[in-house]
């Protein structure tokens, strides 16, 4: 895996476990030559995970649309800044450059990019690892409302297994390097069809 989207709050949560694990990623892709892509943001996780690659001399490429490219917010010390016309070009645009994603605590953004990554993967249009860093079993919740609507007919069990989950960074990305996409064509799939 060379390059990773990372999707995580741009606030730093009220547990310093978060930002300390985001810090944590940060250096593992350091050491491990690889790059990370993320929304270009300087604060919360998001400039947590970025200012420990650039301490630790990594590759970090910003995506950020127009509108957010203000001083409060973009990060200036990144490799690279790709500035896009619209929020959602900017997903298209990151989903281009990486081989996988990883989701860190976070808001509606993170949960956004996230889901909209599994939409992709389950309508087969990519097959990307997708992966959660489940710190302090932030995720818990919502991977409890996904067993719920497998349950209830809403999603396919093999969509839902789409989603790698671990606590550990070496974990989740062992699980991401061998990670196997369900075969699907690229139509909806129906639950009750199967
Ligand atoms: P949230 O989880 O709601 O804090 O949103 C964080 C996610 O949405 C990040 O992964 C970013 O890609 C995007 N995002 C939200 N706010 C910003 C911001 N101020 N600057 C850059 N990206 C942002």
């Amino acid at each position: 895996m060379k390059r990773i989207a990372v999707f995580c709050g741009s606030s730093i949560g009220f547990k310093s476990i978060y930002a300390e694990e985001a810090r944590k990623l940060g250096e593992y892709f350091a050491q491990n030559n690889i790059s990370l892509v993320y929304g270009g943001g300087k604060i919360g996780l998001m400039g947590a995970i970025a200012d420990t690659i650039i301490e630790n001399k990594g590759e970090v490429i910003g995506v950020i649309p127009k509108l957010l490219r203000h001083e409060e917010v973009a990060h200036t010390q990144i490799t690279r800044m790709i500035v896009t016309k619209k929020m959602s070009k900017r997903k298209v645009r990151i989903s281009k450059l990486v081989d996988g994603y990883i989701a860190l605590a976070g808001g509606f953004g993170t949960l956004d990019e996230i889901f909209e990554a599994l939409t992709l993967g389950q309508l087969g249009i990519e097959n990307k690892p997708i992966g959660i860093l489940n710190t302090n079993a932030f995720f818990n919740h919502t991977l409890q409302q996904l067993d719920h609507m497998v349950s209830e007919g809403f999603l396919k069990q093999n969509n839902r297994d789409m989603i790698l989950v671990s606590e550990n960074i070496e974990e989740l990305i062992d699980k991401m390097k061998t990670y196997q996409a369900p075969k699907m064509s690229k139509v909806v799939n129906t639950v009750a069809s199967k």
